[in-house]
């Protein structure tokens, strides 16, 4: 049996990889676990999320489904934060004799859920015409992260993965600041790093695994095998772990990004790669967010952002020039695109003018006066115009990220990156 589940947590508490890691002990009782479980990213524009927009499935083998549905049900009741009014928990159950039928459906449904924006009514419509036992809460808003992922659990190798080791907190200890030794995870990184990432940002100096929300989670190290996940974790010195749980996930991956064949097909709360020239120069805002447009081959126009909290990596920003040629990775958001990933492809020249030499004392002319060019009053040489010259740029071309304490749960980390055919420049 599949049981997918989202939607548990508010902002004061919670979290639904904390359900599904207690799940997965408790319902040994009815059966075996038979896989890791799943923890999947979807939409990250979505506005209904708490915080990571994630969901979870769990895969067990038992003789007594509703025994397992009547557990899930009641573990959802008693800890799912129900007062928070974006609190709209929901579960799916899928028997094995299911999963064929169901695997290319809820794959796809997953697919959406990721990357488009789903009606519940469309999760609604799926499960009654597809006939899977279901418990939604309130408006059941939940139901579209658990269909979605069962999809993922359905078929674990039909997407590129990674993989999370969450470490959770003792009950009595939820909602007051963790204690951990910040060293202990520059050790892991430097044991593990490039097998995994985000543990920590050394640019700026800080431990990016741990949250600072009210939530359970004492740390996430994200890396590329159950083993190397767990390997960093043994490095972290920290207060007392109640109980961890490793989890498939979707994170790190791009999977939300569309590929945009030009700006005018690009939708708020979508999230793309799109290829254009820069045809505004970057320009500071107030707060320190960094925005230019670029244009794409119709002429269609949309405004990029590099925001505050991306810190460093807004200098490489505010270095482009119109006509360069970038490949971004980004959500769109109020119809502004808020950068993940840049791919410098081509540098436009940038010309600086000088007053010509003198060919006879090799010093610089002077003005002749408005409209007639330049000359040496000493040696009586003349020249009409300026000369240019292609200055350095102190940019180069390749492939950049946003820092660890700025990316999205979905972006490809430059960590993971195979591409030979272009310089990657890691944050770190
Ligand atoms: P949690 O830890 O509880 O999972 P979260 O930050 O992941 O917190 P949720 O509380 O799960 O956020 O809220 C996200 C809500 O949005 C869920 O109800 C989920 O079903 C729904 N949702 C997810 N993806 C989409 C989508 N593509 N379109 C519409 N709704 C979505």
């Amino acid at each position: 049996m599949i049981i997918g589940i989202d939607d548990t947590d508010s902002n004061e508490g919670m979290c639904t990889t904390y359900l599904g890691a207690l799940l997965l002990e408790e319902l040994q009782e009815y059966g075996n676990i038979e896989t890791l479980p799943i923890l999947v990213r979807l939409n990250p524009t979505i506005p209904y999320k708490t915080r990571g927009n994630a969901a979870v499935a769990l895969k067990l083998k038992t003789d007594c489904p509703e025994k397992v549905i009547a557990h899930v049900t009641s573990r959802i009741e008693e800890l799912a934060r129900m007062e928070c009014e974006k609190t709209n928990p929901g579960a799916v159950f899928i028997q094995e004799k299911d999963y064929e039928r169901l695997r290319p459906v809820l794959m796809s449904f997953l697919e959406d859920a990721v990357k488009e924006v789903i009606e519940i009514e469309t999760a609604k419509d799926l499960i009654s015409k597809l006939g899977i036992a279901s418990k939604g809460y309130k408006n059941g808003r939940g139901l579209i992260g658990a269909l979605a992922a069962c999809g993922a659990m359905l078929n674990p190798e039909g997407w590129d993965f990674t993989f999370e080791h969450l470490a959770y907190r003792q009950k009595e200890r939820w909602g007051t600041q963790r204690s951990v030794d910040k060293e202990s995870f520059f050790e892991a990184d430097r044991e593990t790093y490039p097998k995994t990432w985000d543990t920590v940002d050394l640019t700026n100096r800080l431990v990016v695994c741990v949250p600072h929300s009210a939530d359970p989670v004492l740390f996430g190290i994200r890396g590329e095998s159950p083993e190397i996940v767990n390997k960093a974790a043994s490095f972290i010195r920290a207060e007392p772990v109640e109980r961890f749980a490793v989890f498939r996930t979707n994170q790190g991956t791009d999977m939300h990004l569309l590929p945009a064949q030009n700006i005018a097909e690009i939708r708020d709360m979508h999230s793309y790669r799109l290829e254009g020239q820069v045809s505004a120069a970057p320009e500071t805002l107030e707060g320190g967010h960094v925005i230019f447009a670029i244009r794409d081959r119709e002429g269609g126009e949309i405004d990029c952002a590099a925001f505050e909290p991306t810190k460093n990596f807004r200098s490489l920003i505010r270095k482009l020039v119109p006509g360069d040629l970038v490949l971004l990775s980004g959500s769109v958001t109020s119809g502004t695109l808020n950068i993940e990933k840049i791919e410098i492809k081509a540098l436009a020249p940038v010309y600086r003018e000088e007053n010509p030499e003198c060919p006879v004392c090799g010093k610089h002319m002077k003005s002749a006066g408005q409209g007639q060019g330049f000359r040496c009053k000493k040696c009586e040489t003349h020249s009409l115009s300026k000369v240019r010259f292609e200055t350095e740029r102190n940019l180069e071309p390749g492939l950049y990220e946003v820092p660890p304490c700025a990316r999205r749960h979905l972006a490809k980390p430059l960590a993971r990156e195979k591409r030979r055919d272009i310089k990657l420049h890691p944050a770190r």
